[in-house]
């Protein structure tokens, strides 16, 4: 038996977790999280929603734990506990057929009422599930009302003292709600400062924030910056008062399921057999009806299409940019405008730049294994992970230097031969033009570009070191030297 006192049991409480569900990042480290420590040295289970897409995958491996009964504005909504074990991880399900049959996120005040749901669902969970967690590790705004929930709790018994660590994957969504909703949902009726946002609403990652033992975001540099006005989402004072309790952490990503070497893609291939790659690109061109050959530049995107990712950037020039004889692959969804964009510009160029719109892994895969230049000209990016898995398959990105992007990928301008990749300063259309045109003409230098790609695809975002720093963070929460 391990000593209870030295080895951490935490629970991750998270709105999506892959590989039961996802919409981005978020997911992806909910998912690998559990795997990034070394189970002789801390326990890790994660409390999550029984999503559809996870209903859809695994409604026969579900084990039925509990009934619950969450008291939501005068009346009782009843939701159930299952457990699901997949190889090693052990996971938690909330069902419940309002909230959790649909999307992900619902949208408007419903999306309120449905984490407002979890929030309370997952406190009363601790007393059902075969699992006594000595840590709760909330992420995003989602999980944001359960410290404050815990205060005037059961779960905050004199036995039971939970340490809360809560990770900030992206500031811009706040679970902001009018007044009148905190005071239905959750019965506040004297709206405290710790919630407060704006005259008349309430935030849930404020309360998180101001309540927390500890708060981490996903990168150092994003750690920095959103304790700037210009970053910190009307956040940034809180977040500053916070002092060493705020932290910052890279994100990693799981080595085993983005790997080149997999037999996924068209054609495996390593840093040794680069010269294979070439055969992915073909085949992303031919599935995309493209134009072009293996001479062509072929730049990819795949993300959120919103305004966070900076592609308005690329539409601005998107003319200009088609002169440079590119190829361009574009899969996301997100904003109506960005997609009708997209669309608009697909058309003028339709054997030059193809588009998806919509959620698509095995489409992504291809990008990531097939194209050249891999574009996240990003307003802001608390991590990114979408450039270390571009980088894993060789394809370099080009960045905006902000957030995660500047501490994960070493440019040309500042690094020259040892670079893996591109980046420009400002949000500047014509900076993203010239730093594309610089990259393009290293692609031509195929010597260079051959190194770029082995020095990408030589980086080391594997989990083992996000692991360690959450470990040693768990461990600081329960004074563990
Ligand atoms: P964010 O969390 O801001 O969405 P990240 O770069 O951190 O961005 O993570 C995005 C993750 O979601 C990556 O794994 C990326 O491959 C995936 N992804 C984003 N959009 C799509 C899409 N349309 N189809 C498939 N995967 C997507």
């Amino acid at each position: 038996m391990k000593n209870k006192t030295d080895f951490p049991k935490v629970l991750i409480v998270a709105s999506e977790c892959s590989p039961l569900s996802k919409t981005g990042g978020l997911a992806d480290v909910a998912g690998a999280l559990p795997g990034a420590i070394a189970k002789e040295l801390a326990e890790i289970r994660v409390f999550t929603p029984y999503h559809k897409t996870a209903r859809e995958k695994f409604s026969d491996r579900v084990q039925h734990l509990g009934e619950l009964s969450v008291p939501m504005g005068g009346e009782n909504v009843p939701g159930r506990i299952l457990k699901l074990e997949l190889g090693e991880n052990i996971y938690y399900l909330l069902e419940n057929e309002k909230y959790f049959s649909k999307s992900i996120y619902l949208g408007d005040e419903l999306e309120g009422e449905q984490y407002a749901f979890f929030c309370k669902a997952s406190l009363a969970a601790l007393e059902i599930i075969d699992f006594d967690p000595q840590i709760l590790h909330l992420n995003d705004w989602h999980t944001g009302m359960i410290p404050r929930l815990i205060s005037d709790n059961f779960a905050q018994s004199a036995d039971r003292k939970l340490k809360i660590l809560l990770t900030i994957h992206n500031l811009a969504f706040k679970g902001i709600y009018p007044h009148s909703f905190f005071e239905k949902v959750f019965g506040i009726s004297e709206f405290e400062e710790s919630l407060k946002m704006y005259s008349d609403c309430g935030a849930f990652l404020k309360s998180g924030i101001l309540r927390a033992d500890l708060v981490n975001a996903v990168s150092p540099s994003y750690s920095e910056e959103i304790c700037t006005e210009g970053f910190g989402e009307g956040l940034s004072a809180e977040l500053r008062s916070l002092g060493s309790r705020l932290r910052g952490v890279l994100n990693g990503i799981d080595y085993k399921l983005w790997n080149p070497e997999n037999p996924e893609i068209h054609t495996p291939f390593n840093r040794e057999s680069l010269h294979l790659k070439k055969e992915n690109k073909s085949f992303l061109l031919s599935e995309c009806s493209l134009s072009g050959s293996e001479k062509t530049p072929l730049l990819g995107i795949v993300g959120r299409l919103t305004n966070q990712k900076g592609y308005g950037l690329i539409l601005d020039k998107a003319d200009e940019l088609m002169q440079l004889n590119i190829r361009l692959v574009v899969l996301g969804s997100g904003d109506p405008k960005l997609e009708e964009k997209f669309k608009a510009f697909k058309d003028r160029y339709p054997d030059k730049v193809f588009l998806k719109v919509g959620y698509d892994e095995e489409l992504a895969l291809k990008i990531y294994a097939g194209a050249d230049i891999f574009l996240m000209p990003s307003a802001f990016e608390p991590c990114g992970l979408a450039q270390m898995i571009s980088m894993r398959y060789g394809t370099l990105p080009l960045v905006r230097r902000v957030g995660g992007l500047k501490d994960s990928v070493k440019c040309y301008d500042e690094y020259g031969i040892d670079a893996t990749g591109f980046a420009f300063d400002n949000m500047s259309s014509s900076e993203l033009f010239d730093t594309l045109k610089t990259a393009i003409g290293l692609f031509y230098d195929s010597k260079t570009w051959k190194r770029l790609q082995e020095n990408a695809m030589s980086e080391d975002f594997g989990l083992s070191k996000m692991g360690s720093e959450y470990l040693s963070i768990y461990r600081e929460l329960l004074g563990i030297g």
